[in-house]
């Protein structure tokens, strides 16, 4: 079995701080990290190739510096790695990064299996995966929380629902977003992390050139929305201080919040 997983480097933090003046993500000083969900679909990959053999790639689309989230990934058991790494990539937005991962896809060929975070903690829209099999004309099994069955030629799942699951049967190849319930992802092995530091041989850098991709197609350029402004929120709290002796206090209190319709 044949399984490609996506993977995005994230910044090790859900508390993300923009450049008032450009709206670019704040990256100084803050730890990069494989995506939180990624790591639950390369344990998936690995496992699965641990039991059906075949071949585990990971693919990711990022600045230089992804390389090391793609040996983490190695580290932890997957084959290979390819990192898309172009500057005309920069800028992209969804629908640009899905088509652009759609085209590395396409490249590598043979696949059962796409495997995909259900959301990444930076960019947080969730829309990837789904775009991904939409461009590759894919089934979609979105919010995976168990896989129940697999074989070569079709998958069992369960899809988390918040308060109960689906099950759900589906062909392959198709395209899978997993969830942190799914399991619990292993620590990468030392000595394959030192590997993959080692033997670069196991990570091809691909450029639009290599996917045969225009710059028009890709990056900014490739790209249907465009950010007009980012800014945090201001949060303003008003305090109110209640007069009175304790009893009369509680007395307004509690007539506040039933005003309020909370008790
Ligand atoms: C309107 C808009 C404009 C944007 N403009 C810019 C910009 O100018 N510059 C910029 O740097 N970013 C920009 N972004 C962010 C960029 O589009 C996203 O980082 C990227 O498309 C991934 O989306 P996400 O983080 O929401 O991933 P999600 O859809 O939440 O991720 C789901 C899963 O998809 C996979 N995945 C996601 N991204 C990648 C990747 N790069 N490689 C491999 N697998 C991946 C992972 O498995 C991940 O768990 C923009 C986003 C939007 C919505």
């Amino acid at each position: 079995m044949n399984i490609i997983t996506l993977i995005k480097q994230v910044p090790d933090t859900t508390d993300i701080k923009t450049d008032p003046k450009t709206g670019n993500l704040i990256r100084e000083g803050i730890e990069s990290i494989i995506n939180p969900d990624d790591r639950h679909a390369i344990e998936v990959a690995v496992s699965l190739k641990e039991k059906y053999k075949g071949k585990s790639i990971v693919v990711s689309m990022g600045p230089p510096q992804a390389i090391d989230a793609i040996s983490e990934a190695i580290g932890m058991g997957i084959d290979e790695g390819i990192l898309l790494a172009d500057r005309n990539f920069g800028g992209a937005d969804t629908w640009a990064t899905s088509f652009t991962l759609g085209k590395a896809i396409e490249k590598i060929n043979a696949y059962d299996l796409i495997l995909c975070g259900r959301q990444a903690i930076d960019g947080d829209t969730a829309q990837i995966g789904p775009q991904v099999a939409e461009f590759l004309g894919l089934p979609q099994l979105t919010y995976v929380m168990d896989i129940e069955e697999v074989d070569d030629r079709r998958i069992i799942v369960k899809r988390g629902l918040g308060n109960g699951y689906e099950r759900v049967e589906s062909p392959l190849p198709a395209l899978i977003t997993v969830i942190g319930e799914l399991n619990k992802p292993r620590y990468p092995r030392v000595d394959l992390l030192i590997n993959a530091c080692k033997e670069n041989a196991r990570i091809t850098l691909w450029n639009a050139a290599d996917l045969k991709v225009s710059v028009q197609e890709i990056g900014l350029s490739g790209s249907l929305t465009r950010v007009i402004k980012t800014f945090s929120p201001k949060v303003k709290r008003e305090g109110e201080m209640l007069k009175g002796d304790k009893g009369e206090a509680v007395g307004q209190l509690i007539e506040r919040l039933a005003g309020n319709y909370l008790i």
